[in-house]
């Protein structure tokens, strides 16, 4: 049995730390916005050298207050793709915006300044590009065209905590970023969580009102805002993953890389790294003509794998009042030939030859 994500090997190695933390915590008492949460925003803004690190409820509500504080709004058009989770554009949605969803470079599935640029048009305010899986988009390419046609960039880095591009983490590019803390992502909480990232003094100081009723002193109201706060026995896990994401990343990159060497001889796609910044393998997600058959032997063998994602954004049911009849040739492509394979930290060797020794039961000669 090897599972897509295994959290219990990895709690099993922090146990000792996570309980003495939440026994800690419990004895406190101070549940919501205690001093864990605080602790927690200092050292993920110094990890991810951003000024702000707004701790919040999910990643899902982080991207949809980074958009109000950026000012997005009625019938603006934001820019991304439509090869990702729903709740990329679900956040643009909920700030009454468009989500324009444009085509993918099928090799890193991420979105692409040429493709962005063809997109905008006067109704345009912001690009939210997303790290899918954990490679970093082309974030200079997207600034350039951010700043040619004054947009503003808000990323979605719920898959890509820790990726970064030549030193600079993804989450510090942008006006405003989002990530979450679900279980399964990179960093993961033990329940939900997300946090807000930001340079910019004035987003920082919105979110944090946002985040609590739109009140800054008690009681006293300046905005509509919500219940969105990080909850401090999750900010407890998230401080001892924090000191070892590098470690976790680490060994993702590395379960990546035999899985790539081990089925290089075999005829599907592996995982593309541009080389533009580090993948930190959120997924790690090959494309195959058999993924049929692959998936179908897996699962007798008791391995886990995924379809991230079988139907892009465009095609959801949700978006056809304007999206019936875009075509998106290269995600529509991916969409019906990817396949993700278990993928965490302590994903053993001996475990991805097991993977791989099925596969090559189906696709090898
Ligand atoms: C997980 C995810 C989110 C939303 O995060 P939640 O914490 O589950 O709300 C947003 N965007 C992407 C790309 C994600 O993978």
């Amino acid at each position: 049995m090897i599972p897509m994500v295994d959290l219990k090997t990895q709690y099993a190695l922090l146990k000792d730390e996570i309980d003495a933390g939440i026994l800690a915590a419990l004895e406190n008492t101070a549940f919501v916005m205690g001093p864990n949460v605080q602790a927690f925003e200092q050292e993920a803004a110094a990890y991810l050298g951003v000024k702000h690190a707004i701790a919040v409820a999910n990643g899902t509500e982080a991207l949809h207050m980074a958009l109000i504080a950026a000012g997005i709004g009625d019938n603006d058009e934001v820019i991304t793709p439509a090869f990702t989770f729903i709740a990329t554009a679900e956040a643009i949605r909920y700030v009454r915006a468009k989500p324009v969803f444009v085509d993918i470079d099928p090799r890193t599935f991420n979105i692409t300044p040429e493709a962005i640029e063809a997109a905008i048009t006067p109704q345009t305010k912001a690009i939210m590009p997303v790290h899918l899986f954990g490679q970093p988009c082309d974030m200079a390419g997207i600034q350039a065209v951010a700043d040619k046609h004054g947009l503003k960039i808000i990323e979605d880095c719920a898959q890509s905590f820790g990726a970064s591009i030549d030193g600079k983490q993804t989450g510090s590019f942008g006006l405003a970023s989002g990530t979450s803390f679900f279980p399964s992502k990179n960093l993961g909480a033990y329940g939900d969580g997300g946090m807000v990232m930001t340079h910019s003094d004035d987003i920082a100081e919105q979110v944090k009102i946002l985040r609590n009723h739109g009140s800054e002193v008690r009681y006293y109201h300046d905005v509509i805002g919500f219940n969105s706060r990080l909850d401090e026995l999750q900010a407890v896990v998230l401080r001892v993953k924090l000191k070892r994401i590098e470690q976790f990343n680490a060994g993702r990159r590395r379960a990546a890389q035999l899985y790539s060497q081990l089925l290089a001889d075999l005829p599907l796609e592996t995982p593309y790294e541009d080389g533009i910044g580090i993948h930190v393998y959120h997924q790690y997600t090959l494309l195959s003509d058999q993924r049929d058959a692959i998936m179908a032997a897996l699962q007798q063998a008791k391995i886990a794998c995924a379809i991230y994602y079988p139907v892009p954004l465009h095609q959801q049911k949700v978006f056809a009042d304007y999206c019936a009849g875009i075509s998106l040739p290269a995600t529509e492509a991916v969409a019906a030939r990817c396949l993700s394979l278990p993928m965490y930290p302590e994903l053993t060797e001996e475990q991805v030859r097991e993977v791989v020794g099925v596969i090559r039961g189906v696709v090898g000669v």
